[in-house]
Formats: structure tokens, C-alpha cells, sequence
């Protein structure tokens, strides 16, 4: 399946808003008092349509936070970013979603999400999302979104609508160990590896969906699935796309890694973004890599979204 023409309009996406709080303190899980820092405005949608605003294209997103300063940061920090947010519902009886998150020695993260029974886990498709989604030119969605069956079904739901307008789907699994366990995740992964034009995993996010053992074996599976294009994320090293008829890779920029949280965010709004502006595919990869660059060599999940003037800079050589 080749990618459809690029179609002008909206980047949207759906899933959780919610607030970071960090442990000052590397070490295992959250049984002792420690010292944290945060909220910090996030959720990997949050991110990645913030990166998709600085980057000066029309950005949306659906979702749901409480009546509560968690919620109300995160509207002001997007907002501020030029995202459209007038589908982000206020739940009268649930707090904002939150996520603690602590660094251990190895710089493995472990995770403590508020995320069910939160006001994301209330997303549903009003008429403000459902008149966003048909307007849109594509739709991108987070594996962290996929948390619930209730999740799972407006996902579905939007897909169909964004599908029938001739828009474009794209799926980072951001498969979080913590989620793996989720019944819920597997069917999610399913669903959306059958409408994905642009599939974004990470490490073993390439394997896991399918029956291969090797990265050649998966792709090849994936794409005669009905993938369009398969963006393979390798950290430092940079990350290489492949369709039926190319495979392109590109190295990393050389930065000093301060914090990984969202760099697949950026990556990933960045190649999406280039994409529909009509780049070639080494010019996506390229400024890819240095949003995702750009963004470990900052801490914080949301304050590593960076301009295309800070991506030109470091691709240029001047950091
Ligand atoms: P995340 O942990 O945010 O979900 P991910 O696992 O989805 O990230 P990564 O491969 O870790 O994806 O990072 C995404 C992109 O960010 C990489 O493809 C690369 O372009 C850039 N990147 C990540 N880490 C580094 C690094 N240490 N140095 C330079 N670039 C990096
Ligand atoms: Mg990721």
C-alpha cells in the first residue's frame, strides 16, 4: 500500500493529557518517601502535538482532564504552543491523569501511572472531536493510549472517521513494560497495525506485533500487512525507514543525553509533520533525528520540543 497524496490540514491526535512527576533520586519504585520534582505538563500525545505546533503546522487534540491544576497547566502550556484543544473535554468527576516516574541505576525507568480511572480514561468522541476528525489530514496515535477497551473502541471509532475523508493514520507503540501486561494492549496493537500508513516502533516494538525474529523477517511481514511505511527509532543511532521499494537510514546528532523522556514524541510528530508538508524521506529522517536528539539533551518530556530553527542549527553542526 503506497501512501496516499499529501492532503492539507490538521495533524490530530487522541489520548491522555497528564502531569510528569520525577524522583529526584535514582533507585527501584516509590515504597519510601524521596524527594520529587514536577507536575510537568505530558503524555506522549501531549508531546507529540505540541511538537507538531512548534513546528508552526495545525495541531489538535482529543482528550480529557479534570477540573484540577494538573489539567489546567496542560491546557495553558498547549495552548501557548498554538495546539487547538477545544476537544479537550473538563470531567466534572475525575482528576487529571498523572504518572510518576523514577530513574534507576542503569538509567532504566520504572513507572506509577494514575491513567483508568482518570479523566483520559473518560476520552470519548464528542461533536467538537468528531467535527475535528473529519476535518483533519491525519491522525496519530500513541500505544499508551491504548489502555483500556473503552480507549481501544474510540481509537476505532476515529480511525473510521479519519479513513472515510481520505486522511492518513500513523502508530508509535510506546509500549511501556509496565503496560505489557494490559489484555487490552495486544487487541490495540492489532487494530491498529491493520490501518497504519506510518508505523514508528522503538527497539523490540518491531518484533513484538509480529511472528518474525529477525528486523529484515518483521518488515517484511508488517509491510505485506498493509503498513504504508515503517520508521525504525534507534536512539542514538538514528533510525531508518522502509516501504516496499526504499530503505533510508540516517545517523543520530551527537548530543550530551541529559533525559529520554519524548524523544520518540518528537521524533515522531517531526518525520509525521515533514511528511505531510511534502519533504523527501531523507529530509524527514534528518530533522527527526535532530528533534529527538534535541529532545534528550533536555529534561522533561514536553520542554524537549524544539523549533525548526533549533533543528537546522544542530543539523548544521551548530548544536
Ligand atoms: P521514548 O523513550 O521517548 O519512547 P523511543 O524508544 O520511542 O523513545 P528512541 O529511539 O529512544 O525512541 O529515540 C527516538 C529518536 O530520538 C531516535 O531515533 C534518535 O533520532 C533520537 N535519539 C534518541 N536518543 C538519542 C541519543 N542518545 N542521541 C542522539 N539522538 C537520540
Ligand atoms: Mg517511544
Amino acid at each position: 500500500m503506497a501512501l496516499p497524496p499529501t492532503k492539507p490540514g490538521k495533524i490530530v491526535t487522541i489520548g491522555e493529557i497528564l502531569v510528569d512527576i520525577m524522583a529526584l533520586e535514582r533507585g527501584r519504585g516509590f515504597r519510601e518517601p524521596l524527594n520529587l520534582r514536577g507536575p510537568f505538563p505530558g503524555g506522549a500525545p501531549a508531546i507529540f502535538i505540541s511538537q507538531v505546533a512548534r513546528l508552526g503546522h495545525e495541531a489538535a487534540i482529543i482528550s480529557c482532564i479534570g477540573d484540577d491544576d494538573f489539567g489546567w497547566l496542560n491546557i495553558e502550556r498547549l495552548k501557548g504552543y498554538g495546539v487547538d484543544v477545544s476537544a479537550v473535554r473538563v470531567h466534572e468527576d475525575h482528576v487529571t491523569a498523572s504518572a510518576f516516574v523514577r530513574y534507576r541505576e542503569d538509567g532504566e525507568r520504572d513507572f506509577l501511572f494514575n491513567l483508568k480511572r482518570s479523566a483520559s480514561g473518560q476520552i470519548e468522541l464528542d461533536q467538537p472531536a468528531r467535527a475535528l476528525l473529519a476535518g483533519c489530514a491525519h491522525l496519530h496515535i500513541m500505544g499508551s493510549s491504548l489502555f483500556s477497551f473503552h480507549l481501544i473502541d474510540e481509537v476505532r471509532k476515529s480511525i473510521a472517521i479519519v479513513k472515510a475523508n481520505g486522511a492518513t493514520v500513523s502508530f508509535d507503540p510506546n509500549i511501556r513494560k509496565e503496560m505489557m501486561d494490559i489484555a487490552e494492549m495486544r487487541a490495540g496493537l492489532e487494530l491498529m497495525l491493520q490501518y497504519c500508513d506510518i508505523f514508528l516502533p522503538s527497539g523490540p516494538e518491531l518484533t513484538i506485533p509480529t511472528e518474525a525474529k529477525s528486523e529484515p523477517a518483521a518488515i517484511a511481514e508488517l509491510l505485506d500487512l498493509g503498513v504504508g511505511c515503517i520508521v525504525i527509532k534507534r536512539a542514538e543511532r538514528g533510525a531508518s525507514y522502509h516501504d516496499r521499494t526504499r530503505a533510508i537510514d540516517r545517523p543520530g546528532y551527537k548530543v550530551v543525553e541529559a533525559d529520554p523522556t519524548g524523544a520518540g514524541d518528537c521524533f515522531g510528530a517531526t518525520f509525521v509533520t515533514c511528511l505531510r508538508q511534502g519533504l523527501p524521506i531523507e529530509d524527514c529522517l534528518g530533522y527527526a533525528n535532530a528533534a529527538g536528539a534535541l529532545a534528550v539533551s533536555r529534561q522533561g518530556g514536553m520542554e524537549g520540543i524544539s523549533t525548526l530553527e533549533e533543528m537546522r542549527a544542530l543539523m548544521a553542526g551548530g548544536g
